[in-house]
């Protein structure tokens, strides 16, 4: 276990220059102190956990001291935001610190965000708030103990620096951890400047760094742009299972390396809904629920026109072919582990479709369900959901089919209960967790925001004594806004 000063950095992206990013100093926060560390995103660089509570800790991750061997830069990017392509974006509040490696030789990306204006901040202050930072925080966290692939969270740092949003809030630093802050805009920003020597440069950086097994392939900006689309099936897959809304699902929020990327107005569902708009912003909709299926296949089209100096359009399509497939391949496969299922049957489709549209019309807690489902055997877990739904009927229907299926499985209830618990979370990130927590923070409480994010990072296990995270969100809980402001 090492100490801060121990970390050893290799700055891949910051050599490959000026046009690719730019160096800033990070802006300092004034009177920094540690809100929030996760353990598990400081293991990822071997730290000793202690270190968290060291005074230059807080001191590095607001700014006010930089490692000698750090290169802090920000990144240039452009992509499609809500459809319209923007031709300049770039990194305006985070700076890439540099990249460490772990002692498993792994890069890791260090990312400050918050961290004061850039030549990328267009009119923006290039700061962060803390009610901001911590909902990044916890979501990071929480997704990779679900399971779903996403950037991770080292810390939070607080501050006294008034920021202004819609009212007075205070400024927080972020420290985000990835392989690789590369984006689908950063593609876009060379292919549409026509700078083909420099989308030649970061193609080549990309695949050396994070595709090195298509590198023997006949065209590995071909197997790199399959490898994409196959990862964002996934992850995609991943997001609908679990109920996740990203809420801005523009091709710069979208990492090249699959995992999920930039949190604003996320949300987990509460009650199912596959038209919720997690963005109060998202005026017509396009990034609901149900939409981020076709919308990651529309940013994966972007990127693939970027891709086309360097792969045949036939080869792009082709990929891009498999997106839906692979989607629907996994999403089946993870909703049906979900219901208690280990075998695959040409009906269930229809059954996870049906269960939905129950959801849907009698407005039933969607992740509960799964955990309830499992709680006890079939026949008594049917019985037991049944009056949450309003359409008897239709959801006795779908409980006989769900008990038939249900029927062919092998093994005890006890394999069973254990097999879906390992599956369907206890604890959420429910939005108005997350609330109560920030507004503790903001009051300079920070233990309830530790608790919630100590008790999401154990997400299927029971923990005695922490019940109250279990429960069903009240009524105003459900109905949260909110915006883009961050
Ligand atoms: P986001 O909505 O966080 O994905 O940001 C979209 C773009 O706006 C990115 O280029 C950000 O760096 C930039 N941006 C967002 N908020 C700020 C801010 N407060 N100051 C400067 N730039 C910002
Ligand atoms: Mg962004």
């Amino acid at each position: 276990m090492k100490t801060l000063d121990a970390l050893k950095f290799d700055n891949r992206f910051a050599r490959l220059g000026d046009a690719f990013s730019t160096e800033v100093l990070p802006e300092p926060l004034d009177e920094p102190r540690l809100v929030l560390a996760s353990p598990a995103a400081m293991a990822l660089l071997d730290l000793d956990p202690a270190e968290a509570n060291s005074e230059v800790f807080a001191q590095l991750f607001a700014g006010h001291k930089l490692w000698s061997d750090a290169e802090p830069r920000a990144m240039v990017y452009s992509g499609h935001q809500f459809g319209v392509y923007n031709p300049r974006l770039g990194d305006g509040r985070g700076l890439l610190l540099g990249e460490v490696v772990n002692d498993a030789s792994e890069h890791w990306d260090l990312h400050l965000k918050g961290a004061g204006q850039t030549p990328y901040s267009r009119m923006g202050d290039g700061r962060a708030v803390l009610r901001s930072s911590i909902r990044e925080f916890l979501a990071s966290e929480y997704m990779h103990a679900l399971g779903i692939p996403t950037s991770r969270a080292l810390c939070v740092t607080g501050s006294s620096t008034p920021v202004w949003r819609e009212k007075q809030e205070s400024g927080a630093m972020l420290l985000r951890l990835a392989p690789s802050h590369v984006r689908f805009g950063h593609f876009e920003y060379f292919y549409y400047t026509n700078q083909h020597e420099r989308l030649k440069e970061l193609g080549e950086h990309v695949l050396a760094s994070h595709f090195p097994e298509c590198l023997s392939a006949e065209n590995p900006w071909a197997a790199m742009f399959r490898e994409i689309v196959e990862r964002n099936a996934e992850l995609i897959a991943r997001w609908q299972a679990y109920g996740f809304c990203h809420g801005v699902m523009n091709s710069d929020n979208m990492s090249i390396l699959g995992i999920t990327f930039d949190y604003g107005p996320y949300a987990f569902l509460d009650d199912f809904d596959a038209n919720h708009i997690c963005n109060h912003s998202d005026d017509s909709g396009r990034y609901s629920f149900s939409n981020q299926v076709p919308i990651a296949h529309w940013n994966l089209s972007a990127l693939a026109q970027a891709l086309t100096p360097f792969v045949e359009v036939e080869q792009l399509r082709e990929s891009l072919g498999l997106f839906l497939p692979l989607f629907q391949a996994h999403y089946q496969d993870l909703m049906r582990r979900r219901l208690g299922l280990t075998t695959a049957d040409e009906r269930d489709a229809a059954l996870i479709e049906r269960l939905l549209q129950l959801m849907q019309t009698s407005a039933v807690d969607y992740n509960l369900f799964f955990r309830r489902l499992g709680e006890q055997a079939p026949a008594d877990a049917i019985k037991t959901l049944r009056e949450d739904f309003v359409d008897l009927a239709g959801f006795d229907q779908w409980g006989q089919e769900y008990l038939a299926r249900a029927a062919s499985e092998q093994g005890t209830q006890t394999e069973r209960r254990a097999r879906m618990h390992a599956v369907n979370p206890r604890y959420l990130l429910r939005n108005y967790l997350a609330q109560q927590a920030i507004e503790a923070a903001e009051r300079g409480d920070y233990e309830p925001v530790r608790e919630l994010h100590a008790v999401l990072s154990r997400p299927f296990e029971d923990q005695p004594g922490m019940e109250r995270y279990t429960e069903r969100p009240p009524e105003w809980g459900k109905h949260l806004e909110i915006s883009c402001s961050s």
